[in-house]
C-alpha cells in the first residue's frame, strides 16, 4: 500500500511562536492613489489599458472601489475593461512599488529580523524574539500598521497567530485595516468556521474536487481521515489534514530576495574569434536563465561584464521595457552589447547579469529538468 507508512495519531501542535502575517491593501493601486489624490473613489485598475495593448495584459490589482465590478488580480485586462469601461488603467510602476516595500522593510526590521517576504506588499514576521521585548505580538502588529499609515500613508491588514497558516488565514479575514488575532484556544473553531476556498494554498480545481467530496469549510475537512485526503489530494492531503488542525510548522525564512542573477566564466585561453563569444554567450545566457526561473524572477536590465587580456574590465547595460522573456532574448541582449563594443582584443572574462529583479507572480513557470543537463561543466573554465 503505498501510503501505509503515514503515522495515523492524533498530530500535536506547537503554540509556542509568534508569527504576524502583514498584507498591504490593494497594494499598488494604494500607492497610485496615494500620488495622485484624484484617483479617490474612482475604480483603479493596475494594468495597461486594453485598447493600448491590443487586449494583451493582466491586472496586478484593482482597488477595492473597481473590485466592486468583479475585477481582481490576474483577471485579464481586457475582461477588466469590459466589466468596468470607466475604470482608470493605470499601468504598473514597480520601481516606486519596490521603494515603498523597502520603506515596509525597514519598519519591519525595528521589531523583528525574522522576516519572510512573499511578495512586494506581503510578508511573514516571527516576533517570538522581538527588539522591543513586547510579549504581545497583537500589540506589535498594531504598532505595524500605525508605522505603515503615518509613515507612508498607506493601509495594511494583520493576522497574528501561533504558525504562518493561521496568520494568513487571519490577515485575510478583516480587509482593508483589520487586525485579527488567532489565540491557540481559538483557532479550531476559527478553521472550522472557515469555507474550503479561503484555505491557503487550496486551488480552485482542488476546491472543486473538495465540494464533490462535501467538503465546503474547514469542520468539514477535518472529519475526513487522513488517508482519505492523502488519496485525494497526495502530499497536499497531508498538509491539509494539519492544517486544519492548527499545525503548521514550517517557519519564517529570512529570504535575501536576490536583487540580480548573475554569471561569468574565466577563460584559460583568451577568447579571440566572434564565434568562441558567441558561444560563451549563449552559454552564459542559458545558464542565467535557468537560475532566474529557479528563483521565480525576471529583470528588464542587462548587464554584459568584458574584462580583456590586458586586465582593463568593463560593464555596459542595456535597460528594456518588458521584462527579458527567454534566454534567446537574453543571449541577443547580450550579444549585441558586446558587439557595440567592438574591440580587438583578446578577452579573458565575459560575464551575464539580469537585474532589477521582480518576482514572477502572473505566469507560471514549470520547473525544467535542468538538474540533468546543468551539472555537465566544462574543465578548461573556471566559473564563479
Ligand atoms: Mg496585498
Amino acid at each position: 500500500m503505498k501510503y501505509g507508512i503515514l503515522r495515523f495519531d492524533e498530530p500535536k501542535r506547537d503554540t509556542s511562536r509568534k508569527v504576524i502575517h502583514i498584507d498591504m491593501d490593494a497594494f499598488y493601486a494604494s500607492v497610485e492613489m496615494r500620488e495622485n489624490p484624484s484617483l479617490k473613489g474612482k475604480p483603479v485598475i493596475i494594468a495597461r489599458h486594453p485598447k493600448e495593448t491590443g487586449g494583451k495584459g493582466v491586472v496586478a490589482t484593482a482597488n477595492y472601489e473597481a473590485r466592486t465590478y468583479g475585477i481582481h488580480s490576474a483577471m485579464s485586462a481586457q475582461k477588466a475593461f469590459e466589466l468596468c469601461p470607466q475604470g482608470v488603467f493605470i499601468p504598473a510602476n514597480f520601481t516606486l512599488y519596490r521603494e515603498v516595500s523597502e520603506h515596509m522593510h525597514r519598519i519591519f526590521k525595528r521589531y523583528t529580523d525574522r522576516i519572510q517576504p512573499l511578495s512586494l506588499d506581503e510578508a511573514y514576521l516571527d516576533v517570538t524574539e522581538n527588539f522591543i521585548n513586547q510579549k504581545s505580538a497583537t500589540i506589535i502588529a498594531r504598532q505595524i500598521q500605525e508605522d505603515i499609515n503615518r509613515e507612508l500613508n498607506l493601509t495594511c491588514s494583520a493576522g497574528v497567530s501561533y504558525n504562518k497558516f493561521l496568520a494568513k488565514l487571519a490577515s485575510d479575514y478583516k480587509k482593508p485595516n483589520g487586525i485579527t488575532v488567532i489565540p491557540p484556544d481559538k483557532a479550531q473553531e476559527f478553521l472550522w468556521e472557515m469555507p474550503i476556498e479561503a484555505f491557503h494554498g487550496v486551488g480552485e480545481k482542488s476546491v472543486e474536487k473538495m465540494h464533490g467530496m462535501a467538503i465546503f469549510n474547514g469542520r468539514d475537512l477535518y472529519e475526513k481521515d487522513e488517508l482519505t485526503l492523502v488519496q485525494a489530494f497526495g502530499k497536499m492531503g497531508h498538509s491539509l489534514y494539519q492544517k486544519v488542525r492548527g499545525i503548521d510548522d514550517s517557519e519564517v525564512k529570512n529570504d535575501r530576495e536576490p536583487k540580480s542573477v548573475g554569471k561569468e566564466t574565466t577563460f584559460s585561453e583568451h577568447l579571440t574569434t566572434e564565434n568562441e563569444v558567441v558561444q560563451s554567450l549563449r552559454s552564459l545566457a542559458q545558464k542565467v536563465m535557468i537560475n532566474l526561473k529557479r528563483k521565480q524572477k525576471h529583470g528588464k536590465i542587462v548587464v554584459l561584464k568584458i574584462r580583456y587580456e590586458d586586465f582593463e574590465t568593463y560593464t555596459r547595460r542595456k535597460s528594456f521595457p518588458d521584462y527579458i522573456r527567454d534566454e534567446e532574448e537574453l543571449f541577443q541582449v547580450a550579444l549585441s552589447i558586446w558587439e557595440e563594443e567592438n574591440d580587438s582584443r583578446g578577452i579573458r572574462l565575459l560575464g551575464i547579469t539580469v537585474t532589477g529583479l521582480e518576482s514572477v507572480i502572473y505566469e507560471t513557470i514549470p520547473l525544467p529538468l535542468w538538474k540533468e543537463s546543468y551539472s555537465e561543466r566544462n574543465k578548461s573554465k573556471h566559473e564563479d
